[in-house]
């Protein structure tokens, strides 16, 4: 953390990832994004008011087709350049440019959607029966209808869009720009603090008077924007609530899991199990961590610790793509040649330089590869948050090279399968190669559950049971002030930890920390997900090559398979409780198996 960065002009090349296989230039970006403004005004003159038949529904969408997949390059590529420096302004300033033109775009063309969405059934059906590529979009038009308001107020939606994203953008600013945190004091020697260095640094400092004061500091300064937060999704989640009652959903829940095509039951399961039966488990490896470290007390502010802290691999990027070839060589031939194209083609931003956004994404336009963004600490982690990002890239090329764009979208509930299995497949494979080496094996296992299950498991899942009871409230019609979100925080929070895990004073503000309560119902996607990826995983260790072979099937369906289908492709049930229940017994056997490796 002492190390000056370096701006991102003195970045090596390859270190960088290469946005130039989207556009070589920003004025190439331009001339394709110009164009596709003229071919909005094309189709504009030629469908609007005549997608009256089939055929012409059809031929509207092959164009239309043309004109999402040239945009979302532009949109893509201008965001990743502001995404590796946030100090570019001139990156800055061409995103703006191009997202204004493109959102004009989309708004001439949203009459598409009102059309065809208006059509009589024996027009729709006869679209549906002839589609080509549609189809998928065609049948979510369809599946949408009891919802669809009349054009002009659809049209009113999409200009006020802006507006319904207005809590996010307020909630970032105030967590990013105003909240300012000052230096912490611990025997007279004096810390720096930010958001940033506070989660990825002192959740996980090892000196625990350091880290609990680090808690402490920060948890003031959160409360001190406690009205403002509370207000800002207090105010996303009534107008969920409203949209969901003008859009004739039954309760705000149904609303939020309609684009998932998800089952409330799904839902709640996922929720109520974990609830109850993970919680034993986590409390035992709450236990162990207070052991290994000598603690006189686990406290909420002690629970991101590794178990083994003197123990952390060094892996420099050259390794790393041994580990990731290796530990994913089960994929197959395929597979291979995606992950060393990853390398070769500079898909992956390893830098580390100024103004660069934190954390890790992958991001995959349409049949242009994968654009993975980290920051290389040598760490071993390091290495399992790239093979995470590469089964993102995976997914997304087989359904890319599958599908066409309509069908390329893919629910939130099975998004993060098929990266998270590529964490699990390298666990198996260093656990295969640990040989005799017990406190190598016991890293692994103590890194599967701080890393993979913690994180999709234990601090998403806490969120989602968290955001389920303030949905309900917003379902009654109920007030959900600041005070009310603590109480349910913390509510929660003694549900799962119970008396293992003391819970500090600020632990009821970690609703404040978390941008996913402005993207719907998405928290307990990741356990949902990472069921899916443990049976499969489990299956393709125990059967090889056929299940690999199902699961490649189930990556390249795309968005034309709902997730309950997309699971029974790659040979897993999701109707029922048998898988989550499984993969909690998976969670507490590796919590068993460090204990004895102790
Ligand atoms: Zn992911």
């Amino acid at each position: 953390m002492a190390e000056t960065l370096k701006k991102r002009s003195e970045v090596p090349e390859q270190l960088k990832w290469d946005t130039s296989r989207i556009y070589k230039t920003p004025e190439d970006m331009l001339d394709a994004l110009h164009k596709a403004t003229q071919l909005s005004l094309d189709i504009e003159k030629k469908y609007k008011g005549n997608l009256k038949d089939g055929k012409t529904i059809n031929e509207c969408l092959a164009e239309y087709e043309k004109f999402l997949i040239e945009v979302a390059y532009v949109g893509e590529y201008t965001s990743l350049n502001v995404s590796v420096d946030y100090t570019d302004a001139e990156a800055q300033k061409l995103d703006s440019i191009a997202t204004n033109e493109y959102m004009d775009g989309y708004s001439r063309l949203s009459f598409i959607e009102s059309e065809i969405s208006d059509a009589p059934e024996d027009v729709l059906k006869e679209a549906l029966e002839t589609a080509t590529i549609g189809k998928h979009y065609l049948e979510d038009i369809l599946r949408g209808k009891p919802h669809r308001l009349s054009a002009e107020t659809e049209a009113a939606f999409v200009a006020l869009s802006e507006t319904f994203r207005a809590p996010y953008r307020m909630y970032e600013q105030t967590k990013l720009a105003d909240m300012k945190f000052p230096d912490f004091e611990v025997n007279g020697k004096s810390y720096p603090l930010g958001y940033s260095l506070f989660e990825d640094d002192y959740e996980y400092e090892r000196d625990t008077q350091i880290r609990r004061a680090a808690f402490t500091a920060f948890s003031n300064k959160l409360r001190d924007y406690m009205y403002t937060t509370a207000a800002e999704y207090g105010a996303l989640v009534r107008t969920e609530k409203t949209l969901s009652k003008l859009t004739r959903y039954d309760s705000v829940f149904d609303y939020l899991l309609f684009g998932q095509k998800v089952t409330r039951e799904m839902y709640d399961r996922q929720i109520d199990l974990i609830m109850e039966k993970l919680a034993p488990h986590m409390r035992k490896y709450a236990r162990l961590l207070k052991k290994a470290h000598g603690l006189d007390k686990m406290t909420y502010a002690d629970l991101k610790i590794t178990l083994d802290p003197d123990y952390d691999p060094k892996v420099t990027i050259e390794k790393s793509k041994e580990y990731i070839l290796d530990g994913l060589s089960i994929m197959g031939e395929d597979y291979q040649k995606m992950l060393k194209e990853a390398y070769e083609q500079r898909w992956i931003d390893f830098a580390q330089n100024v103004g660069k956004s934190t954390g890790g994404f992958c991001a995959s336009p349409y049949r242009k590869g994968s654009f993975i963004l980290l920051s290389w600490n040598e760490r071993m982690s390091d290495v399992f948050t790239l093979a995470h990002e590469l089964g993102h890239a995976g997914h997304f090329r087989a359904c890319g090279e599958a599908q066409n764009y309509y069908n390329a979208d893919v629910s939130t509930y099975v998004v993060e399968a098929p990266s998270t299995i590529n964490e699990l497949l390298m666990a198996e494979y260093l656990k295969e190669k640990s040989g005799d080496d017990k406190r190598f094996r016991r890293w692994v296992l103590a890194s599967q559950i701080s890393n993979t299950y913690y994180h999709n498991f234990v601090t998403h899942l806490l969120e989602a049971a968290y955001q389920r009871e303030v949905y309900k409230l917003v379902d009654n019609g109920e007030a959900v002030p600041a005070e009310k979100l603590n109480e349910i925080f913390k509510g929660v929070l003694e549900k799962f930890w119970g008396d293992e895990v003391e819970l500090t004073e600020g632990a009821e503000l970690t609703w404040m920390r978390q941008p996913h309560y402005y993207m719907g119902l998405y928290s307990y996607c990741y356990s949902a997900s990472l069921t899916i990826a443990t049976q499969v995983m489990k299956r393709i260790r125990k059967e090889g090559a056929p299940a690999v072979e199902d699961w490649k099937k189930t990556l390249a369906a795309g968005g034309t398979v709902d997730p309950i289908a997309f699971a029974k492709m790659a040979g897993v049930d999701v109707t029922t409780d048998a898988a989550l229940l499984d993969t909690i017994d998976y969670i507490g056997g590796i919590i068993d198996e460090i204990e004895t490796l102790m």
